[in-house]
């Protein structure tokens, strides 16, 4: 057995506190290297109705457990994958590609998500409305009930977590669907919860092709939410059915995030920053800035030195200490990115640097910079979710939020500016649901993270986050004279 397999985790189904397997499987390819690592079990349709079963059975436990007891078991299976890091790190790099620092990243992070909700499933407080003396207004949060959610690939960890962390810190039971070549973070966290002691059939997972589980489970009418964070195109298809049944929805959709430099800032320092902050992950964040829009008086320093870092930073395989940039996650992103990339330069976009695929074993796409690309270019309104940046000239600042709102996205933005009077104009025209100035970090656990326009519906962290896992009950009590 090569040490890939030893360090990957068998995958299995867990449904009602037990790993099952399936005799359907499909492979599960280390992008790196394009070597299986592991078998993803495809869930069949009884099985589902057995998750369905198990997650409100759990629901009923976990609704009428104390949120304090709560909060003890999602806390002790935080303080297990604290514990775990390095082995679920390797899983994730594994899986993905994505270089080990980040994914020792990514775990704490997820660590954090459930954290914070922890502590806010406490905290959600209902309220009492003045009445007159023989009535009483009550208004109560209940948990809503089983979740359907789905998670993407390009955070195997935190985004299961954020997921999972959202729900059962309301009292919700989950069935969650990871993303298909990506579950070994999943199986991690479901490991630890099983071993922090919570009830069964509370965390549900299950593995398989994508459009036949959420056919399934988004009608049943026990599940009484839809939360997905992926593509706009399926977040559309998935709202559209859970509307046929009146199922309210949660989506973390697409993005295409603008970054506006204005001119009194250092170009330099901004250059070197944005160039780490957009190959993190190679570029596959719904957060990456990626449509630079810098103002011209300091657009040459701004390229000089974002090509600099690029040529920096090292491209490898995600398991070695020193890799910068991995592979992207699988082979159809190679083909969008050189479609995207070709298109540009035939709109008259200038290629600074990268542009291709790496020729030796692995989906790795060079670090790409493209620049001065025209607005009718597909990647001016597609995002590439790979390592390519675009850099544009612009002459103001209104300019610069003219082109940031010319997409159908509104996720993440981000400006660079010492102004007090840009901040302003920025906080008021600037359409998204996330404004970073003077950092390229989008969301932390505590604040609401989400988009507006095409980039989705509801908010994730935050205070805000937990209400979408609950309902609200107005209580009218007549207590009589
Ligand atoms: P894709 O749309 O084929 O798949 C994206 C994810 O959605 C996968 O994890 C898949 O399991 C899931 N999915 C697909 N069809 C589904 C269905 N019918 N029901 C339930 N889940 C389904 O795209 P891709 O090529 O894998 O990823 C590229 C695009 O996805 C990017 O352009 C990006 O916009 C988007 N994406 C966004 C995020 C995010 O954090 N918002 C994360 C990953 C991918």
């Amino acid at each position: 057995m090569n040490t890939e397999t030893q360090t990957y985790p068998s995958i299995r189904l867990f449904i009602g506190g037990e790993w099952v397997n399936s005799k359907e499987h499909l492979p599960i390819i280390n992008p790196s290297n394009t070597n299986q690592i592991g078998k993803l079990p495809v869930v069949r349709q009884e099985q589902l109705n057995n998750a369905v079963s198990a997650a409100e059975e759990g629901f009923k436990i976990w609704s009428r457990t104390a949120p304090l007891e709560r909060s003890r078991i999602i806390l002790e299976a935080s303080r297990l994958m604290r514990q775990r890091c390095e082995e679920i790190a390797q899983s994730i790099s594994l899986e993905l590609g994505k270089p080990i620092r980040q994914s020792r990243l990514e775990v704490i992070r997820g660590c954090e998500f459930f954290e914070w909700d922890a502590a806010e499933g406490q905290r959600l407080y209902g309220r009492v409305i003045p009445s007159a003396p023989h009535i009483r207004y009550l208004v109560v949060r209940q948990p809503i009930g089983c979740v359907a959610s789905f998670s993407p690939w390009n955070f195997p960890m935190s985004q299961p977590a954020r997921k999972i962390a959202g729900a059962l810190a309301s009292g919700c039971s989950v069935i969650l669907k990871p993303a298909e070549n990506t579950p070994a973070g999943s199986i991690h966290i479901a490991r630890a919860f099983e071993d922090a002691g919570l009830p069964p059939g509370v965390l549900n997972l299950v593995f398989g092709q994508p459009a036949d589980i959420s056919e399934y489970l988004i009608p049943r009418e026990e599940i009484r939410l839809v939360a997905f964070t992926g593509s706009t195109a399926v977040g559309r298809s998935l709202t559209m059915l859970a509307s046929e049944h009146m199922t309210p929805v949660l989506m973390e959709l697409g993005g295409h995030a603008p970054v506006i430099v204005c001119d009194d800032v250092d170009a330099q320092e901004v250059g070197v920053l944005s160039a780490i902050r957009k190959m993190r992950n190679s570029g596959q964040v719904c957060t990456s800035p990626t449509r630079f829009f810098v103002h011209e008086r300091l657009y040459p320093d701004f390229v000089k030195s974002f090509l600099r870092q690029v040529r920096t930073m090292k491209v490898g395989d995600g398991l070695s200490e020193d890799t910068d940039i991995g592979p992207v996650a699988h082979y159809r992103r190679l083909e969008v990115l050189q479609g995207l990339v070709n298109d540009a330069i035939e709109w008259g976009g200038k290629l600074l640097a990268g542009g291709y695929r790496r020729i030796d074993k692995g989906y790795f796409f060079e670090p790409t910079v493209l620049s001065e690309v025209p607005s009718d270019s597909e990647i001016m309104q597609v995002e590439p979710f790979g390592p390519v940046a675009v850099i544009n000239p612009v002459r103001s600042l209104e300019q610069g939020i003219e082109l940031a709102n010319s997409v159908p996205f509104g996720l993440a933005a981000y400006a660079f500016t010492h102004s007090a009077a840009n901040v302003d104009q920025l906080i008021n025209e600037v359409e998204a649901g996330n404004l970073s100035i003077n950092t390229l970090e989008a969301s932390v656990p505590e604040t609401p993270f989400g988009g507006v326009k095409a980039s989705g519906y509801g908010r994730e962290g935050g205070d805000e986050g937990l209400l979408h896992y609950t309902i609200v009950k107005n209580v009218m009590h007549n207590i009589g004279t």
